[in-house]
Formats: C-alpha cells, structure tokens, sequence
C-alpha cells in the first residue's frame, strides 16, 4: 500500500544507493558537500527512501549569506506587494496540500487524513499572514507635544532562522517562516533530519508563488548545523520548537549570542475529568487525543486524571473504544493511526508500556499484541492505568501512542498535578460544571487550556505556546506574538518646525 513519494530535493545515486536530500538556497537544490548525511525512512515499511544531506558550518553560512543579501529588496516591498505575494503562496499551497501531506505520511508515518489536517492549519497561519499591513499598523500620537507628533512603527529583524521537529514537518515551519517573511525578514530554515522533504518542497511552492531567491533557505543537518545558526552573528532571530532539553539549549546559546529567541519544549498534557463529565465524550476525546498521530504530538494528551468515582466509567469506555482505532499504512485511507516515527522510538515508547507493572501501574491494553505485521516501526495503542507521579511512564514525554490513567479523589488533587508538573503546554478539562470550568481556567498553569476540548492548539489568530519547561523565552508563536517576535519597534518623534520657534535649550525634552 505504501506509496513512495519523489521529494523535490532528492537525487537519485546509483542503483541501489539510496536518494540524496540537498539544500535549498538561493532559490534552487544544492547538494550537500560535507560527505556527512543521514537516513530517511518510510516508518510504515521500515525501509530507508533516503539519506538527507548534513550541512557544513560554511554551507550554513553561505545560506545566511544569501539570505542577507536578499533582505535589503525584500523589506523594501511595500505591503501591497508582499500581501499579494501571500495571496499567492496560500493559493498553491492549498492547491498542492495533498502533495504536501503525502511527503508527511511518508517520512513521518501519520495517517494522510492526518496530514492534510495538519497542512490545514499551516495554511491558516499563511491567511492570518494575508492580513499583513494590517498587523503592521503602528500608533501615531498627533501633537504630542506643540508641534510634534509621535509615531510608532515595526521593522524586520534581518534574517532569521527557524529549527523545527519531525513530528509537524510542514506545519511547525509554517508557525515560523509565514509570519517571518510577511514582516519582512529573510529566513533559513533547518528542518527535522527525520523528514526533511515537506520543506523543500514549501520551497518549491514559494519559489512559484514568486518570493525571490534567497528570501527563503533550507539547510538540512544536525547538531552543526543548529550550533552554526545558533552562533551565527548575522541572525537576529532564532524559532525553535522540539524537545525540551534541546530546547533549553537553544534558547541558553542564542541568547548567550545576542539574538532573540522563542523555544518551544515538550510537554506532558494532562486531561482532568470530573465526575460530572460526559463519560462518553470525555472517552471519546481521550481515545482521538492520545492516539491520534500515534501520541506523536505536542499537545496529545498522555495523561488522562480521573476524579473521584469517574475512573472506573471512564477507563471501560476507553478500553472499549480501542479495538476499534484501526492501525496500519498511512496511505491506506481505513488507517486511523500509523506507525512512529523510527524504531529506535517505536523500541523506547514500548519500553514504558515493558516497565509499567514493575512500577505499579496496570497494563489494561498493550499496545505490543496488537502491533500490524511486518518491518514498519508499529505499536499498537496502549493504555496504563493507576499511574502515580512518582512512576517513569509519568514523568517522561513518552511521545507514542500510551495514555496513562491517574486516579485521584479531588477536583484540587487533579489541579495540584497539573500545576506541580514541569509541563505547562496543553491541559483539559472535562466537566459540565462551568463555575469548576472557569476557576480552572483561572488557576492551571498552563498555556494552553480547553473546556472540553482535549487538543486546544489556537487559531491562528492566537498565538501557540506554553507555560513552564514547555516554552524558553518569553514569545509564543505565529498570531499576534509571532508578528511581535519578528519585528523591532522603532517610535519617531517629529517635528516640521516654524524656523522663528527655533532655539538652543540643554534642558531634558518636555512635553508640556
Ligand atoms: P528534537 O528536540 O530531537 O529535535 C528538534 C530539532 O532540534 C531538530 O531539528 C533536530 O535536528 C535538532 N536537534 C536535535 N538534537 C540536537 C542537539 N543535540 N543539538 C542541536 N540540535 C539538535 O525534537 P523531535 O524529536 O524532532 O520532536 C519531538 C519533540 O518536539 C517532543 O518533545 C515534542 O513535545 C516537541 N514539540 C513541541 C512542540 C511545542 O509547540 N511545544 C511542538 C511540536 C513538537
């Protein structure tokens, strides 16, 4: 079933040497040079498709180089320009969204439905983008003081750099380089080394679209490739979205650099149901949240906090929902779940569901028996239940498809839980008590909250982030915040005197 999808940037070797995965600079395919590269799979069979290019601090360099060069006409388009530009861009990224979901099923697994979903809401940041001279609107004070007037106005930071995961291979460089180049800014991005093909072949579509070349770069690599960016001096700005202690990382380097960061970590997403909860729709959101794109989403849920006598209900209608989630090959339009990402993560996932009852939790499905035949990196669903804080499948992102079940006698142990955690990106809460509802909203320390909605990623016209050790830097992403991130302020104070008002005064500028 497993279709093999030609990647824009790859080049086929000779007979049975797997497909090249270059760069993309300056507007065109760029074979890496540094003789390093690493191996791209098709998760569903297991088979390498492709070895991905690994870029040289210099090959870095000379796409920032190109980028910088691209800047100086780049800022220069006026609004209108660019905003038809961005007309442009959604219109072929929406025509080839099913190109672009394809290329995500396959190197990073999930189910194409899935895909295209995800592809969606990149294309919602590309429209928010649309909107671009709007959002740039500054202030403007008239007769600040007797004949001054004061305005503000926001300007590109120059080139920026964006660092993204497997797990949303065309959306998360979306959140990143849409809001980036509508303001103005160049952009070098260094996709996940997993499934680099969805980005160069944005490229492509931006190349169509009409965005010159250099405005937009992919260089592909690993650990020097990111220390290249992060210690550039000619990038102002840093994106970043992965893993937590890499995030860390990131944020601590680029800012020991002097550039701007946002960071965005892992997260570990608690779903609290009180015992006045729809069962069935609480059931029926726990099963989507913590299964859907086989748990390999920042905002799955992973962990699911049953109040008081709940936890009974709702663990057999969760069982009872499992034999149904139908795992198999992503292009396979029956799969609702597909395998993970590479079996180095599919072997570490399993090992939380292998430790379980040595920790004390209660293995109720294993994931391990209903695995699909064959070479593909597969894990069935599993589900975990009286799991205590102190457990390993707890405390670690396992980022697969366990959800775990902690069962607790209040509604303020279940918040005590959220809050001690170091997490804060997503959280949930199950109830039809919307007083209960509200105080949550209050009192969770999360940043991204839903009232019966178990997967709250915002609009795009909201910006994405978490609270705690799922976010470094103090800017969420895209919406409002993206286009703050990605501009300075600059505040004119003017003047257009009468020459006969003119005089020398050393006293500090008054107002009145
Ligand atoms: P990762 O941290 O392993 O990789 C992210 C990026 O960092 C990749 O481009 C990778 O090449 C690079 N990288 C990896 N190791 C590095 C190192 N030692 N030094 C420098 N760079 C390095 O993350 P991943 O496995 O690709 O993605 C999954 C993680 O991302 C999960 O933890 C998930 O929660 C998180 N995530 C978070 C969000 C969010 O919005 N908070 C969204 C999506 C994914």
């Amino acid at each position: 079933m497993s279709e093999v999808i030609e990647a824009p940037g790859r080049q086929r070797g000779d007979a049975g040497e797997a497909a090249r995965i270059g760069h993309w600079i300056e507007g065109a395919l760029v074979p890496g040079e540094s003789g390093r590269s690493g191996p791209v799979y098709n998760p569903a069979t297991g088979e390498q498709t492709s070895a991905v290019d690994f870029a040289t601090v210099d090959e870095v360099g000379h796409a920032v180089q190109v980028a910088k060069e691209a800047f100086t006409t780049w800022r220069a388009l006026s609004l209108s320009r660019r905003t038809e530009l961005f007309f442009r861009i959604r219109k072929l990224v929406d025509e080839h969204r099913e190109d672009l979901a394809k290329f995500l099923t396959a190197e990073h697994g999930k189910v194409l439905s899935d895909a295209k979903g995800e592809v969606a809401r990149g294309i919602e940041v590309i429209e928010y983008c649309c909107g671009i001279p709007e959002l740039l609107k500054g202030d403007f004070s008239e007769q600040a003081s007797t004949g001054i007037d004061v305005y503000s106005i926001r300007q590109p930071l120059g080139v920026v750099a964006g660092i993204t995961p497997f797990n949303f291979p065309a959306m998360v460089p979306m959140w990143m380089w849409a809001p980036a180049l509508a303001c103005g800014n160049t952009f070098v991005l260094k996709p996940s080394e997993k499934d680099p093909s969805a980005s160069l072949y944005t490229a492509e579509l931006l190349k169509e679209a009409g965005v010159p070349d250099g405005v937009f770069n992919v260089v592909n690599g690993d650990k020097v490739a990111v220390d290249a960016i992060l210690e550039h001096p000619e990038i102002r700005a840093v994106s970043f979205v992965g893993s937590t202690p890499i995030a860390r990382y990131v944020y601590e380097t680029a800012t020991r650099h002097g550039k701007r960061c946002q960071a965005l970590g892992g997260a570990k997403n608690h779903m609290i149901v009180l015992p006045d909860a729809d069962v069935d729709m609480a059931a029926d959101a726990a099963v989507s949240a913590a299964y859907g794109s086989a748990g390999e989403r920042c905002m799955a849920i992973s962990q699911v906090v049953a109040v008081g006598d709940v936890a009974d209900r709702l663990v057999e209608a969760i069982t009872k929902r499992i034999p149904d989630v139908k795992v198999g090959d992503g292009m396979d339009p029956s799969s609702e779940m597909g395998p993970l990402v590479t079996r180095e993560h599919r072997d570490r996932v399993a090992s939380y569901v292998e430790g379980a009852p040595d920790e004390g939790a209660t293995v109720v499905v294993d994931g391990r028996e209903s695995s699909p035949e064959g070479q593909g990196f597969w894990l069935g669903v599993s589900l975990l239940d009286n799991v205590t804080p102190e457990m390993r499948c707890y405390q670690d992102e396992i980022f697969g498809p366990v959800l775990g079940i902690t069962r607790v006698p209040t509604y303020d142990e279940a918040l005590r839980l959220v809050n001690e955690n170091p997490y804060g990106n997503g959280t949930a809460i199950f109830t039809r008590d919307g007083g209960v509802a509200r105080q949550f909203q209050f009192d969770v320390q999360a940043g991204m909250v839903g009232i019966n909605v178990p997967i709250p990623v915002p609009v795009a016209y909201y910006s994405f982030g978490g609270w705690k050790s799922s976010l470094f830097g103090d800017s969420h992403v895209y919406g409002p915040e993206g286009i703050t991130f990605y501009t300075r302020g600059k505040v004119v104070t003017s003047r257009w005197p009468d020459p006969a008002t003119s005089r020398v005064d050393l006293g500090f500028p008054q107002t009145r």
